[in-house]
């Protein structure tokens, strides 16, 4: 179980790109995070509104491989 994890984030709505800690994440056929997610301009968005930079895809997927360990 990862305790904590800081993912780069792009808002669909306003299209800036965030790190944000999303605290606990669940690996399944969605990611689901513990945190809701606030984007530096628009505030809480919802998971839809979000999609994962290519940076934030690298960081998932070692975190992803540092939970199966
Ligand atoms: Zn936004």
């Amino acid at each position: 179980m990862i305790e904590l994890a800081i993912l780069n984030f792009k808002c669909k709505k306003c299209r800036k790109t965030f790190d944000f800690n999303v605290g606990k994440i669940t690996f399944g056929n969605k990611l689901s995070f513990e945190n809701r997610i606030f984007c530096i301009k628009c505030g809480l968005v919802e998971i839809d509104d979000l999609e994962l930079t290519e940076l934030g895809q690298t960081q998932v997927t070692e975190l992803y491989f540092e939970s199966i360990k």
